[in-house]
């Protein structure tokens, strides 16, 4: 392989909306440079493989979009360790959501699941409590 891969920059990023990452400013920056990468043989090499990255499937090159991993509105940035090709199921299902959403909610499911098995037990299989009066 000829081609250095400049390694990309890391992000280091905080999982919160901030004014900083909602900059109208930035994300015109950012949108320009998706665009510019759109045009580059490293995204044309990435789809025309053809995979989406989210679901694995194998979509014609036409399918497949540029999905932000961390959305620019949460401070992601148009650069290649942040781009990936998505089907455009896969992207319009994220949404906002980023793998550590995914992850709280997950988190969240557990515990509140948790609590009502707690609170909740004996209503878990005596559906009928029977108000005979
Ligand atoms: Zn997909």
């Amino acid at each position: 392989m000829a081609k250095k891969t400049k390694t990309p920059e890391r992000e280091e990023t905080f999982h919160i909306l901030d004014s900083a990452h909602t900059d109208p400013v930035r994300l015109k920056r950012e949108r320009e440079k998706a665009r510019a990468l759109r045009k580059t043989q490293w995204w044309l090499d990435r789809v025309n493989r053809g995979i989406c990255h989210h679901c694995g499937g194998k979509f014609p090159p036409e399918k497949l979009t540029m999905d932000h991993l961390i959305p620019l509105a949460r401070g992601g940035t148009s650069t290649q360790g942040n781009i990936v090709p998505s089907c455009k199921d896969c992207n319009s299902a994220k949404g906002l959501d980023t793998p550590v959403d995914d992850l709280f909610r997950q988190l969240e499911g557990e515990r509140q699941a948790r609590e009502a098995g707690v609170a909740g037990a004996a209503d878990a299989d005596g559906a009928d409590e029977g108000e005979d009066s």
